[in-house]
C-alpha cells in the first residue's frame, strides 16, 4: 500500500513537473514568434538572383502575409509592380491599372513586415526623392538598422515605374528592364508611400539604402517611386527592424542562376 501511494505521488509529481516544463517551452517559443513578427523584416529572393533572372518565384501572397501587412516587391514573371498596405497586396499591371493581388497570386521579389510605428517624424526640407533620402537618413536613429516606413500625403507630382511581363526564355536582367520601364505620373495625387531601408551591409542579398513603392488613395497611379514634388510637411512613420529573415526560391531558377549581372539602384536608392 505504501509502495503504491509512493508511486503514484512520484507519478504524479513527474506529471505536474513534466506539464510545466513544456509549458515553459512553449511559452517560450510563442514569445520567440512573436518577437519575429513583429520585428522582423522579411524578405523573399535574394535580390541577386532576381536581378539574374530568377523571375518565377514559389511564393504565394497568401503566404507572404504571413510575414507581414505592409510590402513592396514584383508579381511572378514580373507582372507588375506590387505594394502592400493594411494587410492587401495590390498589382500595378504593365499597363498601369491596379487591381488587388489574389491568394494564390505568386510573388517573385517581396519586402514585407508588420508594420508598427514607433515614431514619427515631420519633414519639412522635403522637395523630392532625393531630399526625403537625405533629410530621412538625417533623422535615423542609425543608419545601420533596418527600417520601414509609411508616408501619407498629397504630392505635386508623383511619377512611378512599372514592370513589364516577362517570358521564358528570359532576355533581359533588371539592368537592361530597369531604364526601360513603363512609367506612370499623375499631379497632385495622395496616397501612401510604402518604404523599406536596408544598411549597406546587405550588400547584394537585398536593395541598399531606400526603397519606396506608392499607390494612391483612389488606386489610379502606383508602382516604384522614381521622382515626386511635395511643397508641405510630409509625416513619416518609422519602424526600426532588428530581425532580418530572408526566404529564397526553391526551385531550379535559383538552382541553377549565375550570379554574374550586379544591379544596385543609384546610391542610397532608387532612381
Ligand atoms: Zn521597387
Amino acid at each position: 500500500m505504501k509502495y503504491t501511494i509512493l508511486f503514484l505521488s512520484g507519478l504524479f509529481i513527474f506529471l505536474i513537473t513534466g506539464c510545466k516544463e513544456k509549458k515553459s517551452i512553449e511559452k517560450k517559443n510563442l514569445a520567440v514568434e512573436e518577437n519575429l513578427n513583429s520585428d522582423t523584416f522579411y524578405q523573399y529572393n535574394i535580390w541577386w538572383a532576381f536581378v539574374n533572372k530568377v523571375f518565377d518565384g514559389d511564393l504565394t501572397v497568401e503566404k507572404m502575409k504571413e510575414y507581414g501587412d505592409t510590402g513592396l516587391g514584383s508579381f511572378n514573371m514580373l507582372d507588375g509592380e506590387m505594394v502592400m498596405i493594411d494587410g492587401v497586396a495590390y498589382q500595378v499591371r504593365e499597363d498601369g491599372v491596379i487591381t488587388e493581388g489574389k491568394d494564390s497570386d505568386k510573388i517573385i521579389y517581396a519586402n514585407a513586415a508588420f508594420f508598427e510605428e514607433e515614431s514619427s517624424i515631420n519633414l519639412t526640407e522635403v522637395k523630392d526623392l532625393e531630399s526625403l533620402k537625405t533629410e530621412l537618413l538625417q533623422k535615423l536613429s542609425s543608419p545601420n538598422f533596418f527600417y520601414v516606413f509609411k508616408i501619407h500625403g498629397t504630392f505635386k507630382t508623383m511619377k512611378c515605374g512599372g514592370l513589364a511581363k516577362q517570358e521564358r526564355p528570359f532576355d533581359d536582367g533588371l539592368d537592361v528592364l530597369i531604364p526601360n520601364r513603363p512609367v506612370f505620373e499623375g499631379e497632385n495625387v495622395t496616397g501612401t508611400v510604402v518604404g523599406f531601408y536596408c544598411p549597406d551591409f546587405i550588400g547584394n542579398i537585398n536593395a541598399k539604402g531606400f526603397h519606396f513603392h506608392f499607390i494612391s488613395d483612389d488606386k489610379k497611379l502606383g508602382g516604384h517611386v522614381m521622382d515626386f514634388s511635395f511643397d508641405d510637411v510630409l509625416k513619416v512613420g518609422i519602424d526600426k527592424k532588428t530581425n532580418y529573415h530572408f526566404q529564397l526560391p526553391d526551385n531550379n531558377d535559383f538552382k541553377n542562376v549565375g550570379f554574374d549581372k550586379e544591379f544596385q539602384y543609384k546610391k542610397d536608392s532608387i532612381q
